[in-house]
């Protein structure tokens, strides 16, 4: 499988299409993805190219792997959790829907499931939950 650069994220990167920013740095971009499954949920993806885990250079996720915990630790002060589940799925099979790579962090708390996926959220949700997140970060 080859990396198909019209793939949703890829646009976001080049700005084709609107997100929510809340961090990068010169390998790393974390957006807020537009179904939440749980309040605060983000997206950690890589500024190259690269489907999933399968075709990444260590590199890649090497960077992938520091700014996702970096998320984590801001979106458990951010929300008062008192969890953090990452999740990162590989080719359709492997309950992947866009093909470049991504880490999702999703905040927990104690009794709260996550949310079915495929609602799309309200924009002003999801803008409030980014302003949290790019707080606890510069407080981090
Ligand atoms: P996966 O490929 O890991 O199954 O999930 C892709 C994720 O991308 C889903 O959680 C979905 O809600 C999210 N997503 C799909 N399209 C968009 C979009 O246009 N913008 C953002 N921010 N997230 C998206």
């Amino acid at each position: 499988m080859s990396y198909d650069d019209t793939n949703i994220f890829a646009r976001i990167l080049r700005d084709e299409i609107p997100s929510v920013r809340v961090f990068e740095d010169d390998d790393t971009l974390v957006f807020m993805d537009i179904m939440p499954r749980a309040d605060g949920h983000c997206l950690v993806i890589p500024k190259t190219a690269c489907r999933n885990v399968l075709d990444a250079t260590p590199a890649q996720l090497a960077a992938c792997m520091a700014t996702t915990q970096r998320i984590a630790r801001a979106v458990m002060a951010a929300f008062d959790a008192t969890g953090v589940t990452l999740q990162q799925f590989n080719e359709t099979d492997g309950g992947q829907e866009v093909f470049h790579l991504h880490f999702h962090v999703l905040p927990r708390h104690a009794g709260l499931s996550l949310r079915p996926p495929g609602k799309m959220e309200d924009m002003a949700v999801i803008n409030a939950n980014a302003e949290k997140i790019r707080a606890a970060l510069a407080a981090i």
